[in-house]
């Protein structure tokens, strides 16, 4: 069984189709998302309806969460909450019903998935430290958890070795043979933050006991003149460019 994890697309359909080539071609069986499927970007209608066309697993994400009014708008920045109005109001009953009926973490085989945290998923807190990591890692019934949130790719772990103490690497190649329980942040498909503009993924193989941590290029121009069309906020469709 090899996965195909997709981190926060946020309505970034070029990003999306792009990443789901990839899976394509690398033999994924399954595909999981760990959220945040829209916001911020021009397509939100399109990037749902790619998703529940594969069949992908996905959790809720703070953006998914605010579009259907289950997270107060002060919580965001002025650019995000513009971003939440617009597509809350592009999108249809039944497609605001489906990111209302989404869970906020899954425990599947292999591992299991959440948006910011594990353990209090309803806070949507960011993991950015091996501190913020450790009540997740406790709380998991799977030895692995996939994360996004934040849109840097980190894995944050305890080794066989070594369980009392939590560590991180940023190694696109995870070897998890020696790894007692990781999470694995695997960056953003659609706005990425960690420098690098292409869209990020993750492929996980268990019987490998390995997760790399891989890029794509897409047509950023493309996505980026959505974003000016639409109205949205400028520097959504800047950020695009740097990967900030
Ligand atoms: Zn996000």
């Amino acid at each position: 069984m090899k996965y195909g994890v997709l981190g926060d697309i946020h309505s970034n359909l070029s990003a999306l189709e792009s990443v789901l080539e990839r899976f394509e071609a690398e033999g994924v069986d399954r595909i999981l998302s760990v959220g945040d499927i829209v916001g911020y970007g021009a397509q939100p209608k399109e990037c749902i309806r790619l998703v529940r066309s594969i069949g992908a697993t996905v959790v809720k994400g703070n953006h998914d969460a605010a579009c259907v009014g289950e997270l107060e708008l002060r919580y965001f920045n002025a650019h995000a909450r513009a971003a939440v109005e617009w597509t809350t109001a592009v999108l249809d009953e039944e497609e605001l019903r489906w990111l209302a009926g989404l869970p906020l973490t899954v425990d599947l085989e292999d591992c299991c998935v959440g948006h910011g945290t594990y353990h209090r998923p309803e806070l949507f807190d960011y993991i950015q430290s091996t501190s913020d990591a450790d009540p997740s890692l406790d709380a998991m019934w799977k030895p692995i958890c996939f994360v996004g949130h934040t849109h840097v790719p980190v894995t944050l772990l305890r080794l066989e070795e070594d369980p009392a103490h939590t560590a991180y690497t940023l190694d696109t190649e995870i070897d998890l043979s020696e790894v007692r329980r990781a999470v694995i942040n695997v960056g953003s498909v659609g706005q990425p933050r960690d420098e690098d503009a292409r869209a990020a993924y993750c492929i996980y193989d268990p019987g490998e006991r390995r997760a790399w941590i891989r890029r794509v290029e897409y047509d950023v121009e493309r996505e980026a003149e959505l974003i000016r069309s639409a109205g949205l906020p400028r520097i959504l469709a800047d950020r695009l460019y740097l990967g900030i």
